[in-house]
């Protein structure tokens, strides 16, 4: 076969699901998405024309391919319909196991055998998700990061038993739409370079949370260093908070160690609804966040 991989389906559209569905639906190939939510779709859209225009880096597909992107991709009211002939399905709902675990059975009993189950998980490894399927051979975890932002890298990672026809499948699927494959040759919490990106977020929460400096600051040092359009919190706040605070709380269930527990400040923020772009409010306010107005850096 040409294209071993002709039909993609994603399940949960929200922040990150709606932009992998796009990208991939730009470079042509045929995507079905399913939500329990539809409005979440719709949101997911709004937040993807919003970021595509607030970054300063190219995003990983031109303006016009994300909107091409937006206009063949076919949302279904069924998760039967977005299933049927699936080659590939991407799971991207909320990070909670129990939650992927009882979405991964339910995919492994409706898509086509020969499919290729992934999960888009920020921190739990397809090892213990693999297991509610009859497939875990054909199971792996694909890790994006935000591609309306210009993030064309992805992390993949097999589990216990994926093939190495699965991995090879993947890292082909990756590169066909214009993204750069990091795989993961030995199971870690995080994969590549999430752990990493992992251990400043610990970091610049801890060093907010305790008052040491004020956030801003950290984040105006960051985009002077790296040249980024934006810092960790900026970064934060377009992951969603509430997303956040569930990827630390994996990391201090795994390790039980009190530093690695995420802040009670943040929490709060939550509670408050305070969720970061999505909702308007996060560290910054939004759609207007200081962080993109030249005089941020001068301060
Ligand atoms: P989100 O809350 O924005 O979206 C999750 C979506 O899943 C929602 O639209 C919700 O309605 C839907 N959903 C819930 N239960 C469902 C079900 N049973 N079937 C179908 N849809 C269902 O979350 P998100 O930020 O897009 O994160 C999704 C996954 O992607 C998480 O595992 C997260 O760790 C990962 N991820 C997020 C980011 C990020 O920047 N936000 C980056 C990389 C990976």
């Amino acid at each position: 076969m040409d294209k071993p991989i002709r039909k993609v389906a994603v399940i949960g559209t929200g922040v990150l699901g709606t932009q992998i569905a796009v990208l991939t639906a730009s470079f042509d190939y045929e995507v079905f998405a399913y939500d329990t939510n539809e409005q979440s779709f719709k949101k997911g859209i709004e937040n993807i024309r919003n970021l595509s225009r607030a970054a300063r880096k190219k995003p990983t597909v031109d303006i016009e391919d994300w909107e091409r992107g937006i206009s063949r991709l076919q949302f279904c009211d069924q998760l039967e319909k977005a299933l049927a002939d699936a080659d590939l399905v991407i799971e991207a709902v909320p990070e909670q196991l129990e939650l992927k675990r009882k979405v991964h059975k339910q995919l492994d009993a409706i898509a086509p055998p020969h499919a290729i189950l992934a999960t888009n998980s920020s921190s739990i490894p397809i090892s213990k998700i693999e297991s509610a399927t009859r497939r875990p051979a054909q199971c792996l975890n694909l890790h994006f990061y935000i591609p309306a932002m210009g993030i064309n890298i992805v992390d993949i990672m097999g589990g216990s038993r994926t093939s190495a026809q699965t991995m090879a499948t993947g890292k082909s699927w990756i590169q066909s739409i214009g993204c750069v494959p990091l795989e993961v040759r030995k199971e870690i919490l995080g994969f590549c370079f999430n752990r990493v990106w992992r251990a400043i977020k610990r970091e610049t929460l801890y060093m907010w949370a305790e008052g040491f400096v004020d956030f801003r600051d950290i984040d105006r040092a960051w985009m002077i260093f790296t040249g980024m359009p934006l810092g960790p919190f900026g970064v934060m706040d377009n992951v969603g908070l509430e997303v956040v605070y569930d990827i630390e709380m994996v990391y201090f269930n795994e390790s039980k160690d009190p530093k690695d527990h995420p802040p009670e400040a943040l929490k709060s923020m939550i509670e408050r609804n305070e969720l970061g772009v999505k909702t308007g409010k996060g560290f910054y306010t939004y759609p207007d966040p200081e962080y993109t107005k030249s005089e941020f850096l001068k301060k």
